[in-house]
């Protein structure tokens, strides 16, 4: 009897010590598994979203492990925070606010995505269009008819493009249109295989300095009147240059861009998206390493063209911050 109770005793004292032990990869099974989609490997949000999740791991108490899924991008994003398939996610701003009012885009007329809310906006995404030397496109609208990528299936990309065509006459029907990931748009236009392709994405995006390097490509303008249509009938888009030898041997292109930012899904606890945005701005150097892109995410211009109303627990952070009021 005597043994036995010290048996036991032994027992209890070794499961202590086994829990005071355990291995921190048991221990971070203890965290809550978030997912953030993000979008092309090639792009900026992969990388991006890469180092968030690798600081809200380190910072002290936000006790959350979030794994990263790459995605066509920002329609598909939205419809994933939808559906409660992905917790946080990277989107173009147009989108977000066409998706949380289910206007616009046919994926969300009807099907508004109200359990969305807005964490920050981050950097502008420019409207890339890439066209081979060899297909002579110079404009627009010398786009018809030709083989052009659209974008990647659930892209916010493939709707600024149809938004950019619509806006210089053309229909998705006046081109031989294409919808396939970044990588392999790039690779189909150092081919020769397509003539041109469209990419919203941060300046100096993988996938647009990949294209330079071939030597074979250019950038199509997005400029005059039809550029000022095009912001006048969808007003987040603004006017901005490519600036000269962005990409290698490009020359200055006017185009517009869109801003990306960051949502959480609304029901996430408000403690959890506080602690997760404060987290990014504790450690903004590092956030700032991920990418040149991610150098324009600052806390005063964090709210910058916020098109949807923001999560609670990033609203409180920015209260707290007194960038809102
Ligand atoms: N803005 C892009 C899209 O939604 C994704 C860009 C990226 O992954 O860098 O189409």
């Amino acid at each position: 009897m005597k043994i036995h109770r010290r048996a036991l005793c032994l027992m209890a004292i070794a499961a202590l010590a086994a829990t005071l032990l355990l291995p921190s990869s048991l221990l971070a099974q203890q965290r809550r598994l978030v997912t953030i989609a993000s979008g092309w490997v090639v792009g900026v949000y992969y990388p991006l979203a890469g180092a968030m999740s690798r600081i809200a791991y380190k910072a002290k108490d936000v006790n959350i492990r979030a794994t990263v899924e790459s995605s066509g991008a920002s329609v598909a994003n939205a419809q994933l925070v939808g559906s409660g398939d992905a917790d946080f996610a990277l989107l173009q701003n147009d989108i977000a606010y066409y998706a949380y009012n289910g206007v616009t885009l046919s994926a969300f007329l009807g099907k508004p995505v109200k359990n969305m809310g807005g964490v920050f906006t981050i950097y502008p995404e420019l409207v890339h269009v890439v066209a081979t030397k060899a297909s002579g496109i110079k404009g627009i609208r010398d786009l018809k008819g030709k083989k052009v990528v659209l974008g990647p299936q659930g892209s916010g990309t493939e709707a600024n493009a149809i938004q950019v065509m619509e806006s210089h006459g053309l229909k998705v029907g006046d081109v031989q249109a294409e919808r396939i990931d970044a990588a392999a748009a790039a690779d189909q236009l150092k081919d020769g295989r397509v003539d041109a392709a469209f990419f919203t994405t941060g300046l100096g995006s993988a996938v647009i300095v990949d294209t330079f390097i071939s030597g074979k490509t250019v950038l199509v303008p997005v400029a005059g009147s039809e550029a000022a249509a095009l912001i006048g009938k969808y007003p987040f888009y603004t006017a901005v240059k490519v600036p000269a030898n962005t990409y290698k041997d490009q020359a200055e292109a006017q185009t517009v861009a869109v801003m990306a930012m960051m949502v959480a899904r609304a029901e996430l606890p408000e403690d959890l998206v506080y602690k997760f945005t404060k987290a990014i701005f504790d450690d903004l150097k590092q956030f700032h390493e991920a990418h040149s892109a991610a150098k324009s995410l600052t806390l005063e211009t964090a709210l910058n063209g916020m098109p949807i109303p923001l999560h609670p627990g990033a609203d409180k952070f920015f209260k707290e911050k007194g960038v809102k009021k």
